[in-house]
């Protein structure tokens, strides 16, 4: 399937663009209309992380017109494995300014607008309204449904990617003419289901793959060359070395594209919808939850605890609570955990943010273990308020 370009031309090419995009304009199918096409268009790179550090370098080089770049995060030492547009210098510096500052000295002619903010409920419609086309670099389920719903509403087309250790995905969504990403995954996986990278780790090279392939899209969108990626599904094995390609078929029953769509605005809260823990989790915090400084005080007091961390074995190995032992959550869930777990001291757990712990003390108050708690933030809240000269990842 061919599509018609995405953007008009811009009138003319400078002197100076002409000599920058040479090995552009040299190719017939791109040529000076493509690259004026280029110029004139507007992307918005939603996340200057992993994703969005190479998109938005190419995007850039490429002679993409104007850029925007959205991102409320400032950059992390842990950042700097993949998320190439930030440099040592910028950690601590929020990664929207940083990542401007690197395509500004990649390709001056480029417009960049900066949105130093979280994208929200409140402004993704005005934000995304400024743009012809958006690349999703979002890492989490909740921004990712917001992002696609806000994209249909307003009949834009977006390229979406998605990478976890060696795997990546990626599509062009536009309802206008193929599926919507809601047609491809109608309801959110439940809460803990799938790990993000933060808990799960990815490979830093897998960004470019992706994001290279992202931009890959955008280009042919914005300039209306070759088959672009709408209708299909783009899966690669980082080792194994294979790309393949599934057919996603639009859903007729689509609540946000189908026939007779149920969602006719954005969602009020896409954190609720995607459910950051579950129900049973919520329930067994409430009340059960200390801090980091807290479990500092039981155990200098000497307290009767018993402390689980639920995390994986590497995890465990790059940092770890003193006195912890290490019981991942997958034997919480099967069952074995419990045998393991001693009658006579109370149960603390904890995990690297507080979600997987939530989930097994769950679990563990089923099973009997009424006064057993979780920490709150988990070990990094750990690193951050009670021993700051531990690594964080
Ligand atoms: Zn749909």
């Amino acid at each position: 399937m061919s599509l018609p370009p995405l953007v008009e031309p811009a009138a003319e090419l400078t002197v100076d663009e002409v000599r920058r995009y040479s090995r552009h304009l040299i190719i017939p199918d791109v040529g000076m209309a493509g690259q004026k096409r280029l110029k004139n268009a507007k992307v918005l790179c939603v996340g200057a992380g992993g994703l969005g550090s190479p998109a938005l370098m190419y995007l850039a080089a490429a002679g993409v017109g104007t850029l925007g770049i959205i991102d409320f995060d400032v950059v992390d030492e842990s950042n700097l494995q993949r998320q190439i547009i930030h440099g040592q210098s910028d950690v601590g510096r929020p990664k929207a300014e940083s990542a401007a500052a690197t395509v500004r000295e990649i390709n001056p002619l480029v417009e960049v607008v900066v949105h130093n903010t979280a994208l929200t409920t409140d402004n993704v419609m005005e934000i995304f309204s400024g743009y012809d086309l958006i690349v999703d670099g979002t890492d989490n389920f909740a921004t990712r449904y917001m992002v696609n719903d806000a994209a249909v509403l307003l009949g834009k087309p977006y390229v979406w990617g998605s990478i976890y250790r060696f795997d990546g995905q990626a599509s062009v969504f536009w309802a206008e003419h193929g599926p919507c990403y809601r047609c491809l995954y109608p309801e959110p996986p439940p809460p803990g289901m799938v790990p993000s990278c933060a808990e799960g780790g990815v490979l830093g090279v897998l960004c470019a793959s992706i994001g290279s392939i992202q931009v890959n899209e955008a280009i042919k969108l914005i300039t209306g060359i070759g088959d672009p990626l709408v209708g299909r599904l783009m899966i690669y094995d980082a080792l194994e070395m294979k790309y393949r390609d599934v057919k996603v078929r639009k859903d007729p029953e689509c609540v946000l594209c189908g026939k007779n769509p149920t969602v006719t605005a954005l969602l009020d809260d896409y954190e609720a919808f995607c459910g950051a823990i579950s129900d049973e989790a919520a329930e067994a915090v409430s009340g059960s939850t200390i801090t980091a400084l807290e479990l500092k005080a039981m155990q200098d007091n000497g307290e009767n605890i018993f402390l689980v961390d639920v995390r994986e074995p590497n995890e465990y190995e790059i940092v770890s609570i003193p006195g912890a032992t290490l019981i991942p959550k997958g034997e919480f869930l099967n069952g074995s955990a419990l045998e393991r777990l001693p009658q006579d001291k109370r149960i603390v757990l904890h995990c690297k943010s507080g979600a997987r712990s939530a989930e097994a003390l769950a679990i563990v108050k089923n099973a009997g273990f009424s006064d057993a708690v979780h920490v709150g933030g988990g070990v990094l809240s750990w690193v951050k308020t009670v021993d700051p000269s531990l690594p964080s990842y």
